[in-house]
């Protein structure tokens, strides 16, 4: 039982050694764990810090970014504002330009406006007057600014391109860099702002080109809508001198000619021209001939040379519409008086007229609107034309026989007391010889009555001819008075007269040969004279005196002149 008692009691020992051992190991472990919680901690402690200053500097970050974010704003919107509030478009492109080109000796600055895929100066800062007359941007830089909103051109890279080549001389030392900015995209092109700086001035290059992209941004819409505005405006302006130059053509004037006139000096003074001259050609291959001008006209001897200009010009078109500037005009040879020029053909169905030559002595081309102005100006005076000569040719005929090309009997009756009238007052005579051909109802019996026509025709033809003879002064005037009956009215001229020139006629009849068909018609004529005061007083009256002549000369024989004479009737 001892042994079992003593190894009861070892046992005892061990396990309490064993425990005690087991505790510091416990405790070891515990400490272990702890002093590794603690290292964690703190590692995932510091991350955190840096984490927080990473944090913090980031927000720093944002917070300049903020700042240089409304700073930028700030600029942008007042500029904005600027623009926005001048009173129209020029004038706002005017102080944009200065803010980016604030010393035009040092710098300079232009606006392109994109116009239906052309681009037109609209605006320049700095650039020489030789510059703006051909200033224009490379195609690609333009696409390329379309696409990235701002490109920038070192000169280096500048020298020898389109941009570079159309500045002057003059301009090209102020060029170190060209910023070309895009307003508008590639689908909707507005324009181009061109600078040799930035703005502001003192912000970074990127900063600078920060605000420039927002800008041509927002200043898309603002210029589209101004341009918008802009086309109604001279759409109305447009409108409202088309009405202006429509009712100097229907006010009343003397003749068609002033007319013209008073339209031409209105279309020169509208177009900003010092002349506007109007030619028009007889037929296609005639040389066009001036037929009216209107406008300031310089002193006599200038005015000579101007004319002798336009012709030049007018011709050198050969019908097509041109504008000349400055340099074309000295091509042309033209090197004195006009700085540009304007002609516009007048066509009527596809046919040419003649052509509008408008000038100017401002060394400048015609704009858009004023070459619309000369172009509508054109085809209305064109329309205009046709109709005031198709209505001298409907009153010519109204006052004519289509047959002998005489005035007609209405014509006569109008005449006849008018003349009257004016001899009664001044004191003079006036006679009336009737002719009626011979046998006429024979002629036509025998050769038919075409034949008769041309026998008519020819009659007339020869009385023309007689009557041309007269000086100038007599205004003699021939009217078919019936079927074969032709009255002559000569004012200012007597009895003798009268029997001379119906005599010469008489003579003249029976010498012609009137060919019909391979044989000869026999014509002859009588004809019967009066004259007023002596005969007769009144219109009718004088009319009745050579009738009666006339029955005589046809009683007595015909083929003679018969006339009222004292005591009865003298023969001839
Ligand atoms: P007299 O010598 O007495 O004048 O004889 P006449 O035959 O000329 O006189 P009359 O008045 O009898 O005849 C005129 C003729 O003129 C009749 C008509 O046929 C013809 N006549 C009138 N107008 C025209 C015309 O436009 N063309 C043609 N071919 N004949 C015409
Ligand atoms: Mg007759
Ligand atoms: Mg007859």
């Amino acid at each position: 039982m001892d042994w079992l008692l003593e190894f009861w009691n070892r046992l005892t020992l061990w396990a309490d050694a064993i425990v005690s051992g087991g505790t510091v190991v416990a405790l070891a472990a515990v400490c272990l764990v702890q002093y590794l919680l603690t290292v964690r901690r703190g590692m995932v402690l510091r991350r955190e810090r840096e984490q927080h200053v990473r944090n913090v500097m980031g927000l720093e970050e944002q917070l300049a970014e903020a700042e240089r974010d409304r700073s930028l704003t700030r600029i942008e919107n007042s500029i904005l504002k600027e623009f926005v509030s001048q009173t129209d478009l020029d004038t706002a492109i005017g102080v944009l330009l200065r803010r980016f080109v604030p010393d035009e000796d040092g710098g300079l600055g232009a606006f392109l406006q994109s116009n239906g895929g052309r681009l037109e100066l609209r605006a320049a800062r700095g650039l020489s007057a030789k510059s703006r007359e051909s200033f224009t941007v490379a195609a690609d830089d333009c696409s390329r600014a379309l696409r990235e909103r701002v490109v920038v051109c070192e000169r280096k890279a500048l020298e020898g391109n389109l941009t570079w080549q159309s500045l002057s001389g003059e301009d090209r030392p102020k060029v170190l860099t060209l910023f070309l900015m895009a307003v508008g995209d590639e689908s909707r092109p507005v324009g181009f702002l061109l600078s040799t700086s930035l703005y502001p001035p003192q912000a970074s290059r990127e900063e600078q080109l920060e605000l420039v992209r927002r800008l041509m941004h927002s200043l898309a819409g603002t210029l589209r809508q101004s341009q918008e505005f802009e086309r109604q405006r001279r759409e109305l302006r447009f409108a409202s001198e088309k009405l202006e130059l429509r009712a100097i053509a229907d006010r009343r004037f003397a003749t068609p000619l002033s007319m013209l006139e008073a339209f031409l000096e209105n279309l020169a003074q509208r177009t900003g021209c010092e002349r506007a001259v109007m030619v028009l050609s007889a037929s296609e291959n005639d040389q066009p001939r001036r037929v009216i001008s209107g406008g300031r006209d310089s002193d006599i001897g200038a005015a000579r040379l101007w004319s002798q200009h336009e012709d030049r010009l007018i011709q050198s078109t050969g019908g097509a519409e041109r504008a000349f500037d400055a340099d074309d005009l000295e091509v042309a040879g033209i090197d004195s008086l006009i700085g540009g020029a304007l002609v516009v053909p007048l066509m009527y169905q596809a046919r040419p007229l003649g052509a509008l030559c408008l000038s100017k002595r401002e060394r400048r081309l015609f704009g858009d609107e004023a070459r619309r102005l000369a172009r509508w100006a054109a085809e209305y005076l064109s329309d205009l034309l046709v109709r005031v000569l198709n209505y001298a040719v409907v009153e010519r005929m109204a006052r004519h026989d289509g047959l002998t090309d005489l005035a007609n009997r209405r014509e006569l009756d109008r005449q006849l007391p008018l003349e009257l009238d004016t001899c009664g007052r001044s004191g003079g005579e006036c006679s009336l010889v009737l002719l009626d051909l011979d046998r006429f109802k024979s002629v036509n019996d025998t050769w038919g009555h075409q034949a008769g026509d041309a026998v008519l025709k020819q009659f007339a033809e020869i009385i023309r001819e007689r009557l041309h003879g007269l000086r100038s002064g007599d205004r003699a005037f021939a009217a078919r008075y019936g079927g074969e009956e032709v009255a002559i009215l000569l004012p200012n001229i007597g009895r003798p007269g009268a029997l001379r020139i119906a005599e010469s006629i008489r003579q003249a009849v029976a010498d012609a040969a009137f060919c019909w068909e391979g044989g000869t018609v026999p014509v002859t004529v009588s004809a019967g004279a009066a004259t007023f005061p002596a005969d007769a007083t009144t219109p009718e009256a004088l009319l009745s005196a050579a009738d009666v002549a006339l029955f005589q000369a046809k009683r007595d024989g015909r083929n003679r002149v018969c006339c009222p004479a004292e005591g009865g009737m003298m023969t001839r």
